[in-house]
């Protein structure tokens, strides 16, 4: 059955047909018709479901059913809260798509750009605002929005927004949204965390789920290659070659270490872009831009920047660094899949990498063998035996490559285990909305 069973409005309708869908996908189904009801939702969602679609119809059908009054400003009625001002902006398109045939007006407020736009657009009024959190309590802070007329409050990647230490600034917002109001809470997982924040900002909520929660989008392929960090960058241009990959995401843990590989990548020919905290908006929109025109055949990026990244057609992910985190490697490799597409998830699995490992396959509940990839021969560097690697039969002598001289006359062997950095919890120090210049390694 389409979308016709919901009883959204002509208009809404309109919205959904212009963006071509046909048939609701499965959070929809499940989320759209209490949300319209003026239900709480607990929305158990991972990314590339359609789930902002699922919380953004209801919305635009229940705002437009109930005009704003005009009689002292233009205040806005809707709020939807985002960890990160990528995925601020990609749910205001979707706001602007839906609902393209309505007269509501959106606004999207994060950091990173100046303030001046914003307060333009505010002072000019606007139905639903999408922001995220700390541009939007510098906003508040300055009194240039009024969330007194808030009738609905999304949540929107819940759990990424605690992962990123808002919770105080989330709590501090939701003081000021009148309680008599509609929430709307998503998240990939829901934890302890968020069943303690849902409990307290969410009234008699009805739970819907699409899918298993803690399972990976089924329509991904997911393999694991043993790497050591020294052959990875060989291996990352010998798989795009070998899988004739198009629209590739690799993803770094560091920033440093994106912009190294993306270095490495156009040296060896491979048209790449780079997308993290030190790239200003400006260029993380171009990349953006450029990446989904198909200049660019790889995306490189950290955690943090790639979220809200909603490219329709990456082919592949790769986990160039595996994730010290399970929830991020369920957000990476949902960028690829989207919307019930297949796709490719790679990980590279170094020598100290298998404490990482063992976290994801518990978190997926499911045992990945990491295998040597097939053709891969490194050119100086021994694959590491581990964990049902098959052992090449004749290990590579080692040799100096070029490329790696040792710092300052230093000797290393090829074989020495690089030096071990312990992974930061990501969001530590973070605070990307007002202007990076918390982003640190990321
Ligand atoms: P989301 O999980 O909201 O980020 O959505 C993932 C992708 O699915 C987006 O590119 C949407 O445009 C697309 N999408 C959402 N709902 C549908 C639908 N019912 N049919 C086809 N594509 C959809």
């Amino acid at each position: 059955m389409g979308f016709t069973k919901f009883g959204l409005s002509d208009h809404v309708m309109k919205g959904v047909r212009a963006a071509g869908y046909a048939t609701p996908t499965p959070i929809q189904s499940l989320a759209i018709i209490p949300a319209l009801a003026g239900k709480d939702i607990i929305g158990s969602a991972q990314t590339g479901t359609g789930k902002t679609a699922a919380f953004v119809l209801p919305l635009l059908h229940r705002l437009a059913a109930s005009p704003a009054s005009h009689v002292r400003g233009h205040h806005p009625r809707a709020l939807v809260l985002t960890p990160t001002r990528e995925l601020a902006q990609q749910v205001q398109i979707a706001v602007a798509k839906y609902g393209r045939f309505l007269t509501l007006r959106s606004v999207s407020i994060y950091g990173g750009v100046s303030m001046d736009n914003q307060l333009k657009l505010l002072k000019r009024g606007a139905d639903i605002v999408v922001a995220t959190p700390g541009r939007l309590l510098d906003h508040m802070q300055r009194g240039s929005i009024d969330l007194s007329h808030i009738q609905i409050l999304v949540l929107d990647e819940a759990d990424r927004m605690l992962d990123m230490g808002f919770i105080h600034d989330v709590r501090r917002i939701i003081a000021k949204v009148p309680a008599d109001r509609q929430t709307l809470l998503f998240s990939a997982t829901i934890s302890p965390e968020i069943t303690s924040l849902a409990a307290n900002v969410l009234r008699n909520p009805e739970m819907v789920e699409a899918g298993e929660r803690h399972n990976t989008v089924e329509a991904i392929e997911q393999h694991f290659y043993s790497a050591p960090r020294e052959a990875k960058i060989d291996l990352l241009l010998h798989a795009l070659e070998a899988e004739h990959m198009q629209s590739v995401l690799v993803f770094s843990r560091t920033k440093h270490g994106a912009d190294k590989i993306c270095r490495r990548l156009d040296r060896g020919g491979v048209a790449s872009v780079a997308i993290h905290s030190n790239r200003t908006q400006a260029q993380r929109d171009r990349a953006l831009e450029g990446f989904k025109a198909g200049k660019f055949r790889v995306l490189v990026a950290t955690d943090i920047a790639a979220r809200g990244i909603d490219v329709i057609g990456i082919s592949h992910v790769i986990n160039y660094d595996i994730p010290p985190y399970a929830e991020d490697y369920i957000h990476r490799i949902g960028r690829t899949g989207r919307a019930g597409a297949s796709g490719d998830a790679i990980t590279f699995v170094g020598h100290d990498d298998h404490q990482y490992l063992k976290r994801i396959e518990q978190f997926v509940g499911k045992h990945f063998p990491v295998k040597k990839y097939p053709g891969f021969t490194a050119r100086d560097v021994q694959v590491p035996v581990k964990h049902e690697t098959h052992t090449p039969p004749h290990a590579a002598r080692p040799q100096q490559h070029p490329e790696r001289k040792p710092p300052h006359g230093k000797k290393r062997t090829p074989f020495s285990t690089p030096r071990k950095k312990s992974p930061r919890r990501v969001l530590e120090s973070f605070s990307s909305d007002r202007g990076g210049a918390g982003w640190s390694n990321y």
